[in-house]
């Protein structure tokens, strides 16, 4: 969602007439797109600023804007803190950052902007084959442990016809993929559901796939099952964040459900589309959390074999309800228990790849791979990066693809 929003200020930019540039010593603007879901993403935010703050020394023009939800969480605070930032735009307020760079005096934007769904802004979008789309804004679920709430608002969904017409562009553009964007895409609602937004856009010629991120595990219905098994562009590939395998400990999240809830939502998938591919994200270390809990969430992943997961120690927010509870676990034990999960699913994920060795997959390429310039990379309809050489033609169309080596976070093929 953040790398989304940083291409739309960077839309805006270029609308103003500015130009990127990697050479942070050029700048006449940098512009700082925070996270503060994790303290470690703060931390790294301040050393960077601290960096910038040298830049301004040997150039006094050079403009700092702070955006993002430490920027909406902090606003005023953060200007008194950290004097040599001139803009600070919470995420509702991205938009503003046209008029913000028209004065010289410093600028502050937290407001709540309840309008932030029927707002177009302009994208520079970094690639040239998949593309993110917004679909809603904002969470109602307050989840114990999660700012969301707080720094993006209330849940907005953005008219179907206003997406209809960006992903029909993107097709226009030659985009191939779509991303439908969202904390809890399940529960978008506009003059229709999710499942009809999906039906709606699958008829959109051009788009090859399209995938969506959030889903909430208790919004997750049988309807959106069924499209994911019936609509040909819908690929078979979800991401449902369980967080932990003890009731206890969901139940203290605040996450709506119980693991026997979560687990049948699982087999039900499993069941409807067998191919799907099926990710998620855990927080270890939860306040109270003992070794039991901690093996609940081991059991879970062993037993749920998921594709990949996303896996974070508990990281206390300020403003969450999580930063008050007692029991917070030493860091050591935090790590401990992290490393525990990350090693079991490390071996799940390299044993579920194997499966793929000797199959022909369809690939949508991408461009050239990231860890190897003389091979192209693509993504399976399940989500796995798939590297292969092949002819630079090939990029932004759908190949086949024989997969002949398997690694834990990739796999290697040879086009046919
Ligand atoms: S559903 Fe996701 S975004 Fe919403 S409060 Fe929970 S963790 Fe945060």
């Amino acid at each position: 969602m953040n790398m989304y929003d940083s291409e739309k200020m960077a839309g805006i930019l270029l609308e103003e007439g500015y130009a990127l540039t990697d050479e942070s010593q050029k700048a006449d603007l940098i512009v700082f797109n925070t996270c503060s879901i994790r303290q470690k993403a703060e931390q790294k935010f301040k050393s960077e600023l601290g960096r910038a703050k040298y830049l301004k020394k040997t150039n006094p023009s050079l403009k700092i804007a702070v955006a993002g939800c430490i920027a909406q969480q902090q606003g005023r605070a953060m200007l008194k803190k950290y004097p040599n930032i001139d803009y600070v735009l919470g995420p509702q307020n991205i938009h503003k950052l046209k008029d913000a760079l028209k004065t010289d005096i410093t600028k502050i934007f937290v407001e709540e902007n309840p309008e932030v769904q029927y707002m177009d802004l302009p994208v520079l979008r970094k690639e040239s084959v998949a593309a993110w789309v917004s679909i809603m804004y904002g969470c109602d679920n307050f989840c114990s442990y999660c700012i969301v709430p707080y720094t993006r608002g209330r849940e907005r969904s953005r008219p179907s016809k206003n997406i209809y017409t960006e992903v029909y562009r993107l097709a226009s553009d030659g985009f191939k993929e779509v991303t439908l964007l969202g904390q809890n895409v399940n529960s978008y609602r506009s003059d229709m559901d999710f499942v009809g937004l999906l039906k709606l856009l699958n008829t959109v010629e051009g788009i090859e796939r399209i995938r969506f991120v959030t889903s909430h595990p208790r919004d997750l219905s049988d309807s959106l099952i069924t499209c994911i098994k019936e609509l040909p562009r819908v690929c078979e590939h979800i991401h449902l964040p369980l967080q932990s395998g003890s009731d206890r400990i969901l139940k203290l999240m605040n996450r709506g459900y119980t693991f026997d809830h979560y687990i049948k939502k699982i087999e039900r998938l499993r069941k409807e589309v067998p191919e799907i591919a099926i990710t998620t994200d855990i927080i270890s270390g939860f306040p109270s959390e003992t070794e039991a809990d901690h093996k609940a969430t081991i059991d879970a992943l062993k037993t749920i074999e998921f594709d990949g997961i996303f896996a974070f120690s508990f990281s206390p927010r300020p403003g969450t309800p999580a930063l008050e509870m007692e029991g917070r676990l030493p860091d050591d034990v935090k790590s401990q228990r992290l490393y525990e999960i990350l090693d079991i699913q490390d071996e799940i994920t390299t044993n579920k790849n194997m499966k793929f060795k000797g199959t022909i997959q369809e690939i949508l390429v991408e461009g050239v791979s990231k860890t190897d310039s003389d091979k192209l990379s693509g993504r399976t309809r399940g989500n796995k990066i798939v590297n292969f050489r092949a002819d630079n033609s090939c990029a932004g169309r759908l190949v086949s693809v024989e997969i002949v080596k398997v690694m834990r976070h990739s796999l290697e093929g040879k086009a046919i």
